[in-house]
This record gives structure tokens, C-alpha cells and sequence, in this order.
């Protein structure tokens, strides 16, 4: 029976893999990778001997194309991306929803993820969250961007990449105010952190150093809305409120 497997993948540490993952992958008829190479040295760590093609975000066009060609023909393919779950500030959205559209199952497996291990290690609120994944590269759609997530009020997650994390630090103090905010750094590795403070320290310290490995930031929420509500308990109109709402 053809399907399409999303099957996450270590984000640093590689006892993260799941017996499932391993499974799936030596078992589908190929893996669709995003890059071969660093798929390949993960597959010969878990001695998986299965097929190897390329998918990426500057060949999706054609090779997904070439995917759903095998599904269509009855193959199991598992997609992988080079780290955490595919689909996720990674290719595969369009793979899924060509499938869903032919009616070709679709097998996510869970597994590892950045932005929900930094979050939920964060201290700061989980529910709600909104997950941005990366802001636009551009430092003018960057402050639309911000200007749009300022009157979010769940936790704000973003990744980003370490040459571009002290603009994008200052933008979020310019944009959001001097929120809290966790740095999360090289989670599952030998180097993990978490910086926390308040988004001021959070530029100072990565002012004062060479800013080098894997970051999630997570941000908390607009307090906006919650003041609005202290503000009618004060002047209690809240009986009259209730008619209205
Ligand atoms: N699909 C992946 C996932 O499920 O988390 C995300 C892929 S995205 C192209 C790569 C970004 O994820 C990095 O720039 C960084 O922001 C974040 N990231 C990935 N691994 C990380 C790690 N070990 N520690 C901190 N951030 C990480």
C-alpha cells in the first residue's frame, strides 16, 4: 500500500531517532531527502540501505513531480529533511497536500522538533503559542512582520540563524518592547543552553560575543489584552459588561 511517511529526524542528538523512524525508513522503497549527503550519514548510523533521492526547496517542482509518480505507482516513500520534522520551516507541505489532493495516505510520524523542545523547556507560558518560523530575511518585511505579532498574546517562537540573531534581537525590543525571552542554543547538543532575561539582556549578550550555533527564540505574548481586563474589574462595569457580551 503506497503512502507518503513524514519522518522526523535528530535535531543534534541522534539517540533522538525512534525505533519507529528507523523502521519506516529501512522499510519505504526510498527517502525522499532534502539534502542526500547528510541523510546518508544518518542512514549508515542506523545501518538503513533504502534509496536515496533528492528533494529540496530549489527542486520541489520536479521532484515532487517524480514522488507522487512513485506513490502513484503503488511505492512507499518516507520524506526526511535535514533535521527535526519535515514540513516545519522545511520542505514538504506542498508533497502532503499533492497527496491528500490524489488521495495517497499520509503517515506523519512524531518526533523531534526545535521549536516545541525550546518551548516547553522556556518557562514561559505554552498555551497559546504562535510558531513563526523564520522572519522574512528582508529587515523592511521583518518590521511588518513584528508589527503584525506585536498584539499576539500567546508566546512567540521564531527560529533564527546565528548571523542574523542581533539585528533580529533588536528589532523584537524596537517592535514588541522589552518582553522575557529564552534563547534556546543547541538543544539536544553537547552545548545546549538557555539564555534568559528580558529581550535588552538578551541583545547585550549576544552584543558581547561571537554568536555562533542553532537558535530558537521564544518570546512572551503581548500583555495587552490582559490589562484591558483589569481595567474593567476597576472600574466595575462588569455586570453591565455581561449584558453585551
Ligand atoms: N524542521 C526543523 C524542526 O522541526 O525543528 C527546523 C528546520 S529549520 C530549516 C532550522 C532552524 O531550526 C535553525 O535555524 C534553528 O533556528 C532551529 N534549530 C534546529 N535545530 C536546532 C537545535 N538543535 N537547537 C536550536 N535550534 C535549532
Amino acid at each position: 500500500e503506497p503512502a507518503l511517511y513524514l519522518v522526523p529526524t535528530p535535531i543534534g542528538n541522534l539517540e533522538d531517532m525512534t525505533y519507529r523512524a528507523v523502521r519506516i525508513l529501512k522499510e519505504a522503497d526510498c527517502i525522499a531527502a532534502e539534502d542526500t549527503r547528510n541523510t546518508k550519514k544518518l542512514c549508515n548510523h542506523f545501518e538503513i540501505h533504502t534509496p536515496l533521492i533528492s528533494y529540496h526547496e530549489h527542486n520541489r517542482q520536479q521532484s515532487g513531480e517524480a514522488i507522487l509518480e512513485r506513490l502513484r505507482s503503488g511505492s512507499r516513500v518516507a520524506l526526511v529533511s535535514d533535521a527535526g520534522m519535515p514540513a516545519i520551516s522545511d520542505p514538504g507541505y506542498e508533497l502532503v497536500q499533492a497527496c491528500i489532493e490524489e488521495e495517497i495516505p499520509v503517515v506523519a510520524l512524531p518526533g523531534a522538533n526545535a521549536a516545541l523542545t525550546a518551548l516547553i523547556a522556556s518557562g514561559i507560558a505554552p498555551q497559546p503559542f504562535y510558531f513563526y518560523g523564520f522572519l522574512n530575511r528582508s529587515r523592511k518585511e521583518k518590521k511588518k512582520e513584528l508589527e503584525e505579532l506585536r498584539k499576539k498574546d500567546g508566546a512567540l517562537i521564531f527560529y533564527e540563524s546565528p548571523h542574523r540573531l542581533k539585528e533580529t534581537l533588536a528589532l523584537l525590543h524596537e517592535y514588541l518592547g522589552d518582553r522575557p525571552i529564552v534563547l534556546a542554543r543547541e538543544l539536544t547538543k553537547r552545548f545546549e543552553e538557555y539564555i534568559r532575561g528580558t529581550i535588552s539582556e538578551a541583545l547585550e549578550w549576544a552584543s558581547t560575543q561571537e554568536v555562533r550555533g542553532e537558535f530558537v527564540l521564544v518570546v512572551e505574548g503581548s500583555n495587552e489584552v490582559e490589562e484591558e481586563a483589569v481595567w474593567w474589574e476597576d472600574v466595575s462595569l462588569k455586570e453591565h459588561v455581561d449584558h453585551y457580551v
